[in-house]
């Protein structure tokens, strides 16, 4: 589905469903879910997203609970964690900000008997029943599909590329940067000059991070994979400054509303949609299976090397979304139309 900004600020632009009952979340269901997200900054998605439709699948399901942000600090993290354990809830799931303190905090939490749910970024060396998130491989190839395919639209039959990755201590990260390199590493017309990871996915961080790779390649990229919308606003900035921006396509993903404004100016050329409504029923589902003592339905595992472990998972399926399809994101009432318009 096509989005035409043209449509701003008329009538029909239609509108997003989404949005969520509010309320605390009374339920029927003995037990008590408590979620802790990573970061604010990282990605819009944790609160504008995952937290909303959080809400609406436990207030459906009929089960209390109680949703957390660490604002990226791992010992905050721990600390909400005691407190969400002493409170008594039964199900615990946290989007970790490094497997090391995300696995002291599952030890944790099955100590005192609480079931711990990986959401969206597994543990390493962790000890979660379930794990909860999308095919992180796959986002990593369709943004490298995602960036051969707009150098071939723009002409470009060789050059230079540089890969802006997200945090070293999100398995996410280096699940995404393999999926890349497994499409890009073959297109040998395509020069790979720089690669860096950015420290907490941090949007300052990020600034810093690709104007040194693009100062360093004396300016001369022609294509960027950045790991989310968040990293590849920071490679717009500094290709903006230097009249480029437009000129060289950068991937993203999260279809948040600055990635989604990013493609339709012509400045990104993809992102990644994640349905956050699909992963937060999936997480509901997983926690109330656990709260039952029932066994949940799995779509298959996921590896934990460290731990020497296979994690029982569902793992959902992302989706490319470039300047044709932003209005299938509307449509599924992850961003509406308003927001698209007025960046709010
Ligand atoms: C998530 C992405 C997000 C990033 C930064 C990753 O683990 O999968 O959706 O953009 O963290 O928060």
């Amino acid at each position: 589905l096509v989005f035409s900004l043209a449509a701003c600020g008329s009538d029909d632009s239609g509108s997003g469903s989404g949005g969520s009952g509010g309320g605390g979340g009374g339920g029927d269901a003995a037990g008590k879910v408590g979620v802790i997200l990573p970061d604010t900054e990282s990605s819009p998605r944790w609160e504008s997203a995952d937290r909303p439709l959080l809400e609406a699948a436990f207030e459906d399901a009929g089960v209390e609970y109680d949703i957390q942000n660490a604002e990226g600090d791992a010992q905050r993290m721990a600390t909400i964690a005691e407190q969400m354990i002493t409170e008594g809830v039964t199900v615990l799931a946290i989007v970790n900000l490094d497997s090391a303190s995300g696995a002291q905090i599952q030890q944790q939490a099955a100590q005192q008997g609480v079931a711990t749910i990986d959401y969206d970024r597994l543990t390493l060396g962790g000890s979660a029943e379930y794990y909860v998130s999308y095919d992180n491989t796959e986002v990593g190839r369709l943004q490298g599909q995602g960036l051969a395919d707009c150098l071939n639209a723009g002409g470009v039959t060789q050059g230079n590329i540089a890969f802006l990755n997200g945090s070293p201590d999100d398995n996410n990260a280096t699940l995404f940067a393999d999926g890349a390199h497994e499409i890009l590493d073959p297109l040998t017309q395509y020069t790979q000059v720089a690669e860096q990871a950015v420290p907490g996915w941090e949007p300052d961080q990020a600034a810093t991070i690709f104007e040194q790779m693009y100062t360093q390649a004396g300016g001369n990229i022609q294509g960027v994979v950045a790991a989310n919308d968040t990293l590849a606003n920071a490679v717009i900035q500094t290709l903006a400054r230097n009249g480029q921006a437009g000129q060289v396509p950068v991937t993203g993903q999260d279809a948040s509303v600055e990635g989604l404004q990013n493609i339709l100016a012509g400045n990104q050329c993809m992102t990644v949609y994640k349905s956050a409504a699909e992963e937060a029923g999936a997480l509901a589902e997983l926690a109330i299976a656990l709260i039952n003592g029932e066994e949940a339905e799995t779509t298959g595992t996921a590896e934990d090397a460290e731990g020497g472990r296979e994690v029982p998972a569902v793992l959902l399926t992302p989706v490319t979304i470039t300047r044709d399809n932003v209005g299938d994101v509307v449509e599924d009432g992850q961003v509406t139309a308003e927001e698209l318009c007025t960046g709010e």
